[in-house]
């Protein structure tokens, strides 16, 4: 698809979480989770979806009232069968101070006990929640045709949990419609696959343009990996060399990939080669596995009158 047939659209903003299970939502009547934002349960139709992290600590807090009502009849057990009223006093102060204790060191380790319930129920609903996720993934394709930005959305917000190939690939697929600017909320390592795609190659090659700061190592090492394949691709060569211009953005990239990098140098925007240059200069002494020469030969033959270099 050429560039201008793209639909330029606009993503809702979007903070990846703190913690992967933030936005993991149980609901309390049939235990379904999902982590899309609907209001009711796509399974019983309720809306009692409820953070994971809040389910735990309700189960933490009713853990917590149920030793602390057990002392007390322990307490009220011992007063009524206490055989003086000496006795049954002393039973009900101790009673009364071993509660108060209780709730007192409880207080103190309630974020643990919370803690403690979250890994503990995240742990015994690993098959649930893979269902549900399921479900989610089921859902964000069912309103693709009417939607497709919605659906990148529902995605997006899935794949926080939910990794894996097939996820990748329809949100590689999605994308590819899609017209890719500086400002938008894009990512690339997390939609790598294992095997080669051409969509998202071509992918990577538009991410090189407008976010060249998103090619990183695992990026590099994919597209070295199928580069045989890219350039059987109609624009592989214009994809690889905005690869390698964006890898020039680092040292440790360009004496990573020097031979990627050399073989696309002759093509290189001035800027990139610029920089390149500078880089080569500076550390003369570096391995640079003969990209130094090559560079020094396309100085040479391309800018050899140019003040800048
Ligand atoms: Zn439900």
């Amino acid at each position: 698809m050429p560039i201008n047939k793209k639909k330029p659209v606009t993503f809702r903003p979007f903070k990846a979480p703190r913690y992967s299970y933030d936005k993991l939502r149980i609901c309390r009547r049939c235990g379904r989770y999902t982590v899309l934002g609907e209001e009711r349960c796509g399974k019983c139709g309720h809306a009692s979806l409820t953070a994971v992290e809040k389910q735990a600590a309700a189960i933490a807090g009713r853990k917590m009232h149920t030793r602390l009502l057990l002392v007390l009849l322990l307490t009220l057990g011992s007063v009524y069968f206490g055989q003086s009223l000496q006795q049954m006093a002393l039973c009900a102060a101790c009673g009364i101070a071993i509660a108060g204790l209780l709730f007192y060191a409880q207080r103190k380790v309630r974020q643990n006990e919370n803690l403690y319930a979250l890994n503990k129920l995240l742990g015994r609903s690993i098959d649930g929640i893979k269902e549900g996720l399921e479900l989610d993934r089921q859902e964000a394709v069912s309103v693709l045709r009417e939607n497709d930005v919605l659906a990148y959305e529902k995605l997006r917000e899935i794949s926080i949990l939910l990794r894996g190939d097939r996820i990748s690939r329809q949100r590689v697929a999605l994308l590819h419609g899609f017209q890719l600017r500086k400002d938008m909320y894009l990512e690339l390592e997390q939609l790598l696959l294992k095997d080669f795609e051409p969509l998202l190659a071509e992918y990577i090659g538009e991410i090189a343009k407008v976010q060249p700061e998103l090619i990183k190592d695992r990026t590099l090492r994919y597209v070295k990996t199928y580069e045989v394949q890219i350039l059987q691709m109609d624009r592989g060569a214009a994809i690889l060399t905005a690869v390698a211009g964006a890898a020039v953005r680092l040292k440790r990239y360009v004496l990573l990939y020097s031979g990627m990098i050399g073989r696309y140098i002759q093509e290189l925007p001035k800027d990139r080669f610029l920089r390149l240059s500078r880089m080569v200069s500076a550390s003369p002494y570096e391995a640079w596995n003969g990209l130094d020469l090559k560079v020094a030969e396309v100085r040479e033959a391309k800018y050899r009158y140019d003040p800048d270099f």
